[in-house]
């Protein structure tokens, strides 16, 4: 069986966090969705020729703002929503977007058109198949479901907590369509976008995921060195934690064990 495609879902969920998605100033889902709705009223109005799309590129990147949180990382101006109603991230130099006649413009991109066609995240390697498929039947929208899905070290430590304390490994028929384990799942992810105990110099919910160490994530920040280390440690630097005082570290593994316990009672047996 080949093994989960985590790049396009479904109609409605799909990611785009590799063209650099995320990687601008403002992330409120609103602008975002209104940014990406505006590129594609525009990309339908161009010719589809190298040097309209390039002229098409560079007013994209003209809108976007400078500040972005990962300075080295790109935002691909190509980046857009694609399907018949145009309700998940895709990519507009596609073949299959309507309007490019089965013309591959992916060579245009600022990666080059075989990064395009082939890249694959971390994730896609280092996240077991079973946690990837459950992520994959998880969600309801591609805003999270973006964010969520390249943050695999957060993954595999909240999938093995969860374990450990069921007993057993969880399994995608846990998470079906339906199930309340699809909503705990999805508030876990969204701790990512509001996470109270966030840094203050952290980049906030963009996740830079490469392997080239130009943005690592540093350890969780203590203001008091006394404090100890949480069960949660490595949720917590994944969500780019710092804690002040014993009592805030304790609110954020409450935080976190209400979700995991609320998931523990629905999946348990
Ligand atoms: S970040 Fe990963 S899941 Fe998202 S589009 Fe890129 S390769 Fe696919
Ligand atoms: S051109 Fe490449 S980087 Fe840009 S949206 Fe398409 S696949 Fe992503």
């Amino acid at each position: 069986m080949a093994p989960p495609y985590l790049c396009q879902v479904s109609t409605r969920v799909s990611c785009g966090a590799c063209c650099g998605l995320y990687n601008i100033s403002n992330l409120a889902p609103g602008h975002l969705e209104a940014l990406l709705t505006g590129r594609v009223e525009a990309f339908a109005r161009i010719p589809r020729v190298a040097e309209a799309i390039e002229d098409f590129g560079r007013q994209q990147l003209g809108w976007t703002p400078v500040e972005r949180p990962f300075p080295q990382f790109h935002h691909c101006p190509y980046v857009g929503l694609i399907g018949a109603k145009q309700t998940r991230v895709g990519c507009l130099l596609h073949p299959e977007v309507p309007g490019n006649q089965g013309r591959d413009w992916r060579e245009l991109s600022y990666y080059g058109a075989k990064a395009c066609q082939t890249y694959l995240c971390p994730t896609t390697e280092r996240l077991p198949v079973g946690y990837r498929e459950i992520l994959r039947a998880g969600f309801d929208h591609w805003y999270l479901y973006g964010h969520a899905i390249t943050e695999y070290r957060l993954w595999s430590a909240f999938f093995e907590e969860l374990e450990q304390r069921i007993g057993r490994r969880v399994s995608r028929a846990d998470f079906d369509q339906g199930s309340r384990a699809r909503d705990h799942l999805q508030h876990f992810a969204a701790l990512k976008l509001s996470w109270p105990f966030r840094r203050a110099d952290a980049p906030g919910p963009c996740h830079f995921f490469f392997d080239d160490a130009l943005y690592p994530r540093p350890g969780v920040e203590r203001g008091d060195p006394a404090l100890p280390d949480s069960p949660f440690e490595t949720i917590f630097q994944e969500l780019e934690s710092c804690f002040r005082e014993e009592a805030e570290l304790r609110r954020a593994e409450a935080a976190v064990a209400r979700i995991i316990e609320a998931l523990v009672a629905t999946v348990r047996i």
